[in-house]
């Protein structure tokens, strides 16, 4: 029990503690509402459920670097359980209040609990520490060119430096303390570490011992009311902050799901994010949520290529300038431009749209969608991009396609193959959305004339809509030109919605993720799926017969836009296994497979200038594993990865999954 003066000196503590702490918290909350639009308020429950099961799980952080996101996982759950353990210690001191020792299972495990956990928070903190002095050193550096605000360099290795020493000194008191305590009433079998220590203090004399107890209750419990103010100033605030980004991002399709733009509203005269306020209140809550942990930067293939462009630098960014400026945001001034502080323009445009960033943060953060959003002001606002964009988005306009193919021969590639147009076949089971690229460029041509050899192959039941098929409008989107998108979103929902489809199958995943992720904004709402998808389907109703010859090597490349935007991984493996190859995996695969370099516009565009091709920084995969055939399902992929292979003097071949498969029909 605590003294009379000890607990005034408590209560006052713990006043100034929570003042402290609630002008800092009001002050974020200022902060956040700045941001345009609203949190995702919907299905609360179902979202306080994901965020606790992620939160508890703690497999978002170990889906990368498994041992430090195990010491991680171990500080995570016993700081967490450490509020409970704080809550139960402070009315042990103030009140007198105990848990019943003995014979009372809830007691006994709630003090096995402290006691493992608070050797697990201390052995995680000691190997994470030394972890930042070690390694540390070259994971959380970042290269020259790359916008960093000043500060943060150092500032972030002193806030992970004093955090964990603060969570080193206040769980060490409290197991030191508890040791005392057992070291006067005698040992505890529930708490057996703890019990271990106290034997080094049983000579000690009673009064030495309550001394002690006293000793360690303040250096643990007193450390917590100095420190929350400063938490919620560290990035250390992440702690609540990730359960809130899981809590309340918006609902989306796919991660790479854009919000629309209504350009028939003529209210709007800016579009995209030019100041940290026209991002979305989600979008802000990110560089609060961000671990500084640079797990982003090493799965960019933009920075992985020697580009300025890091995600990370983008989030922190963000963060520093709150810290410095929060306090005049929340009040209501406009905030500097985010190419002032938070990203190079050079950067903005060697984003690859992969959403490997997406992919890998552990706390929820979408870096790429701040990128993409500072691409629409540039463009749209602005008329700033890139100008090689230029002749891609001329042939959208004219011609609905990037190629600028007249569209009346749009359907050359399917001369003397059975492929009837919508107008041949008013009801088919399946509409084939061809795309621009299998309809108009002369190598992805033979992907549509290999799907269309399977299609009849199998019999199935489909049209295609010929000239009347426009752009998707993936690449206008993903490059910030969304005024462009809007008007072929439009025209091309209107045609789809007079032909009333059933099921859409699509030959490019860019096509797939547009049709099925950002068409409903527009009214168009259908079941759309890949060709490596229908393949499978096909290949399981016995439509095709499964070829058991095993005899050619094929190595697999996952397109980003169907694998980590719309979470197709296992169809076009099992496609290829059913068309009797053996299919070996890159080093990179599934969700952690590497861009082709292709998307996000970069397909129309020079790359930025870096120290290596994204495309051949990918090819040289394959041609480490070493198999005959590198096998695609994008066209863009395709186009990538053959100039890679020509560019690094392979003999590896490159084809899509249905050409394997039209192969092996053969
Ligand atoms: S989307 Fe891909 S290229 Fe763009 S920042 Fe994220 S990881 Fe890098
Ligand atoms: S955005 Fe996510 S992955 Fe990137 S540094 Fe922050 S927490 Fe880590």
């Amino acid at each position: 029990m605590l003294t009379l003066i000890e607990k005034i000196i408590f209560v006052f503590l713990s006043l100034g503690s929570a003042y402290f702490a609630y002008l800092t918290a009001e002050r974020i909350y200022r902060i956040v509402r700045r941001g345009a639009g609203a949190v995702g308020l919907d299905e609360l429950v179902k979202r306080a459920i994901n965020a606790t099961i992620i939160f508890v799980s703690q497999k978002t952080v170990l889906k990368k670097r498994f041992l430090p996101s195990l010491a991680h996982a171990f500080v995570a759950w016993g700081f967490t359980y450490y509020l409970l353990v704080n809550i139960a210690d402070g009315l042990r001191a103030f009140f007198g209040f105990t848990l019943p020792d003995e014979n009372n299972i809830v007691s006994n495990l709630y003090r096995l609990g402290a006691d493992l956990l608070s050797l697990g928070v201390l052995v995680g903190m000691v190997a994470l520490l030394l972890r930042r002095v070690t390694v540390g050193r070259k994971v959380f550096a970042y290269r020259e060119g790359v916008k960093v605000h000043p500060k943060a360099i150092n500032g972030i290795k002193h806030d992970s430096l004093i955090v964990g020493l603060f969570i080193l000194f206040h769980v060490g008191w409290r197991f030191l303390g508890e040791s005392f305590h057992l070291a006067e009433k005698g040992i505890d079998t529930w708490q057996p570490f703890a019990s271990l220590l106290s034997l080094v203090w049983e000579t000690l004399p009673t009064d030495t011992l309550i001394l002690m107890q006293h000793i360690g209750f303040w250096c643990a419990i007193g450390s917590i009311l100095l420190f929350v103010p400063y938490f919620l100033y560290s990035k250390h605030i992440h702690i609540f902050f990730a359960p809130i980004n899981y809590l309340l991002k918006p609902k989306r399709l796919s991660i790479g799901q854009l919000d629309k733009i209504n350009f028939d509203d003529e209210s709007l005269s800016e579009f995209g994010a030019t100041r940290l306020e026209h991002l979305s209140q989600a979008q802000i809550i990110d560089a609060y949520s961000c671990i500084m942990c640079n797990r982003c930067q090493d799965a960019c293939p933009a920075y992985e290529t020697g580009k300025v462009l890091s995600p990370a630098a983008l989030e922190i960014n963000k963060r520093y300038y709150l810290n410095e400026f929060g306090g005049e945001f929340a009040k209501g001034k406009e905030s500097a431009p985010l190419l002032e502080f938070a990203i190079s323009e050079e950067a903005v445009w060697a984003c690859t749209a992969c959403g490997a960033c997406v992919e890998v943060c552990p706390v929820g953060n979408e870096p790429m969608r701040d990128i993409l959003e500072i691409r629409r002001a540039l463009t749209l606002n602005e008329n700033n991009f890139p100008q090689q964009l230029q002749q891609a988005y001329k042939g959208m306009e004219r011609q609905g396609n990037p190629w600028s193919v007249a569209p009346e021969t749009r359907l050359d590639w399917a001369k003397g193959l059975n492929v009837p147009t919508i107008e041949q076949n008013a009801e088919p089971e399946i509409l084939w959305w061809v795309g621009c690229a299998p309809a108009t460029d002369a190598r992805a041509q033979k992907t549509a004339q290999a799907f269309a050899k399977i299609l009849n192959a199998a019999g199935v039941n489909f049209a295609v809509l010929g000239k009347m098929e426009r752009c998707s409008g993936d690449s206008a989107r993903r490059a910030g030109n969304d005024a462009l998108f809007f008007e072929l979103a439009t025209g091309n929902v209107e045609t789809l919605n007079e032909v009333k489809p059933k099921r859409i199958v699509t030959t490019c995943p860019h096509c797939l993720h547009t049709l099925a992720n950002e068409y409903p904004a527009f009214g168009g709402n259908y079941t759309v799926i890949h060709h490596t998808q229908l393949i499978d389907e096909l290949y399981a109703q016995g439509k095709l017969k499964t070829n058991p010859n095993k005899g050619s090597n094929v190595a697999f490349h996952d397109p980003c836009y169907l694998g980590r935007h719309n979470g197709v991984y296992d169809s076009p493996r099992q496609a290829l296994a059913r068309a009797g190859v053996a299919v070996s995996e890159l080093p990179r695969h599934h969700a952690n497979s590497f861009c082709c370099g292709a998307g996000g516009g970069q397909m129309w565009k020079e790359e930025e200038h870096g120290t290596e091709r994204v495309n051949e920084n990918r090819f040289k995969e394959a041609m480490k594993v070493g198999k005959d055939t590198l096998a695609v399902g994008c066209p863009f992929c395709m186009v990538m990865m053959t100039d890679a292979g020509k560019n690094l003097k392979s003999e590896i071949q490159v084809k899509d999954v249905a050409e394997i498969v039209a192969e092996s029909l053969e």
